[in-house]
């Protein structure tokens, strides 16, 4: 890669020891369908933490490592996607994207569209989004639309709006999305020198799973590795299609972002799980919860959806299905700060004391 040399320090050594992140189109620019000079619509989207976990990794006897993909930029991985969908739109001349969203996809198209000067439209279901994500995407300046309807309506509205109005999808049924989301199978890959033997991650639409396989088996067509992962989908047990083989009419679940009943990429998810001898299956609200305050406690705050991998990790444990040693990836998909109604849930007001010294060392046990 032709990464300009970094700055060095009077002691010589690279400052921060490494360049500054450009986005996933610029990093992998030689992996992506841009031209080398289409101008990228980017907000540095990408090169997220590949976090160690001592604890889930005592916990299940594995070397399981946390993708922390609510560090994007919009706090979810869905810019890896739209940094490319609006990067297309634009240089085709687009002034306008729409899509559907249950609420991620709407805070990332809204950021990216506001990035290149073009509006943006989403359709979400009423009363469904969480705070933080209607609150991106109408700062961003979105035209928000909410329909009385759930999201695989809004998608659906939103599919025949773009044949015949002139706007450009970027829901995930958009094939840039997909292209720019391989990039954090990359990532993974380029952080820990080889595949984990086992990737375990939400599925609600199924475009980032689909993903996922692509870009692992692209490097794999391109040896840089030579062997795949176990890919492991979790759905929530209300909303889980794939799991039962059948639409979902009135999907219901905490974990809104994966609040989903019919799949756009469902046949791509089964070919993820069935090539690479893994699996979709399901997760209960009260698996997820507990695993959302689980990581939570260990210093990682990611959103109810991305709860679902560590619930399904927990899950493959208790079943026998891992093998000590293995290493495992678990992406945790957004940021726990879209939704923080669901953190203070259940939880006591904080204490309120005096403004006095012996009041707060009393009040902390200090003393
Ligand atoms: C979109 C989203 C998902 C689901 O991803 P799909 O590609 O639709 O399967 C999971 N978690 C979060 C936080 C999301 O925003």
């Amino acid at each position: 890669m032709s990464a300009p040399a970094p700055p060095t320090t009077s002691t010589g050594s690279p400052a921060g020891g490494a360049h500054a992140w450009r986005g996933i189109i610029e990093e992998y620019r030689h992996r992506m369908p841009v031209a080398d000079d289409t101008p990228a619509v980017t907000l540095r989207e990408g090169g997220t933490p590949l976090i160690h976990s001592e604890h889930l990794s005592e916990l299940t006897g594995c070397e399981v490592h946390v993708k922390f993909d609510g560090a994007n930029p919009t706090g979810s991985f869905k810019d890896r996607g739209m940094t490319m969908a609006i990067t297309k739109a634009k240089e085709a001349g687009n002034e306008a994207v729409i899509c559907a969203s249950t609420g991620n996809t709407s805070a990332s198209a809204a950021a990216y569209a506001a990035k290149a000067g073009m509006t943006a439209g989403v359709l979400v279901p009423a009363g469904k989004i969480a705070m933080g994500k209607l609150a991106q995407a109408v700062v961003h300046g979105a035209q928000v639309i909410q329909i009385d309807g759930n999201f695989d309506q809004a998608l659906t509205i939103c599919r025949e709006l773009a044949e015949t109005e002139p706007v450009e999808l970027v829901n995930s049924v958009n094939p840039y999305r997909i292209d720019g989301q391989r990039s954090a199978a990359w990532e993974v890959v380029d952080h820990l020198g080889r595949a984990p033997d086992v990737h375990v991650m939400p599925v609600g639409n199924a475009g980032n799973i689909t993903a996922y396989w692509r870009g692992y088996r692209e490097y794999r067509d391109d040896g840089i590795i030579d062997a795949l992962p176990v890919m492991r989908g979790y759905q929530a047990a209300g909303s889980a299609p794939i799991v039962q083989g059948a639409k979902v009419e009135k999907p219901q679940t905490i974990a809104t972002a994966i609040r989903i009943g019919n799949p756009a990429s469902w046949s791509q998810a089964l070919v993820a799980a069935e090539e690479s001898n893994g699996s979709i299956r399901s997760v209960t609200d009260d698996q997820i919860l507990q695993a959302f305050r689980l990581i939570a406690r260990h210093g990682v705050f990611a959103e109810m959806a991305s709860a679902a991998s560590i619930a399904g990790l927990l899950q493959l444990h208790e079943d026998g299905e891992l093998e000590p040693g293995q290493t495992v990836v678990c992406v945790l998909t957004g940021h726990g700060l879209k939704d923080p109604e669901w953190a203070m849930s259940g939880v006591d007001e904080p204490v309120t004391i005096p403004a006095d010294l012996d009041a707060a060392a009393e009040a902390l046990g200090l003393r």
